[in-house]
């Protein structure tokens, strides 16, 4: 069974130590976020994972593309809307994306990298409105276009899927008939694997989520256990299941033989073939001994059962 994660990695930001750093500091040339990705990437590849992220270092999920969408921004700790959004003139994850791709190449080329954007109804649903939009709705798919370039920069890279990360559909805000012609604005127009995560509970979008055009449907089953109940006999229509099986909401590290039952038990429901291992949700807000651990039990307890 392929490992993954679904994105974020606790943060460590470092300002320049070398004569190098000290001087691009100088310059202005000294990103501090970029000790932060390889922490991330060091580490996620010392744990085992196959298909690693960047660690989404530079701030939240919203935060990220919010400063970088012409016609949104990120102030005082929120995304507001201040004018008409247009597609991105520069790759927003791109060349974190990239960085990510060159560092595992130097420490072990077989692992692969994911492209990961916060979902136009997330973003929509996580801003206010200060100018130009009236609703959510027509902001949702102008967002989905700007949102569909960056797809489009991130598939020439050399990874192995985008994710597209939609929390808010847990929570029944957004319809999700809408929420399906939104995030397919994207899809339809991308050719590679692309994974869908929705943490929370899905009980009642399930369905709805299956008819959805992407190939993977990620979720939470440690922390959320009601979501278990939906993949009893259940037709994935072609999907593979993301199977988040270790808790991302707690610092407590769940042993191998704990997430090993998790992963047994989404066997007998789905099939080992119809599965993708992950955490629940990103790991940002846990100390890095957690998030490490964590990753290392859970790739420990998936080899277990697959050798
Ligand atoms: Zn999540």
């Amino acid at each position: 069974m392929l490992t993954t994660v679904v994105g974020s990695y606790p943060p460590y930001p470092r300002g320049p130590t070398s004569l190098i750093e000290k001087i691009q500091d100088i310059f202005g040339m000294y990103d501090k976020y970029k000790p932060a990705i390889e922490l991330a990437v060091v580490d996620q590849i010392k744990a085992g994972i196959d298909i690693i992220s960047d660690g989404q270092v530079r701030g939240n999920m919203i935060e990220i593309f919010a400063k970088k969408i012409p016609g949104m921004d990120f102030v005082n700790g929120s995304a507001i809307v201040y004018g008409k959004i247009l597609p991105p003139k520069n790759p927003i994850t791109v060349e974190d994306v990239k960085f990510a791709i060159k560092l595992k190449n130097k420490i072990k080329k077989n692992v692969k990298v994911k492209g990961i954007i916060t979902g136009p109804c997330t973003l929509a649903y996580s801003s206010k409105i200060e100018g130009f939009y009236k609703s959510k709705e027509n902001l949702m798919f102008d967002i989905a276009e700007a949102l569909k370039v960056e797809a489009k920069f991130l598939e020439k890279l050399d990874i192995a899927m985008i994710q597209i990360d939609e929390p808010i559909l847990s929570t029944g805000i957004v319809n999700i008939k809408t929420a399906k012609k939104v995030i397919e604005t994207i899809t339809d127009e991308v050719s590679i694997p692309i994974s869908l995560h929705v943490c929370g509970s899905i009980v009642d979008i399930f369905e709805k989520l299956l008819e959805f055009n992407v190939d993977i449907i990620d979720c939470e089953f440690a922390g959320t256990k009601e979501n278990l109940n939906i993949l009893e006999d259940v037709d994935l229509k072609g999907k593979k299941i993301g199977f988040g099986c270790v808790n991302t909401k707690t610092n407590k590290v769940e042993s191998v033989e704990e997430i090993k039952k998790r992963i047994l038990k989404g066997i007998e429901l789905i099939g080992k073939e119809n599965m993708v291992i992950d955490p629940d949700c990103g790991l940002r807000n846990l100390k890095r001994e957690s998030a490490f651990n964590k990753l290392k039990n859970m790739v420990r307890a998936a080899h277990a059962i697959s050798n």
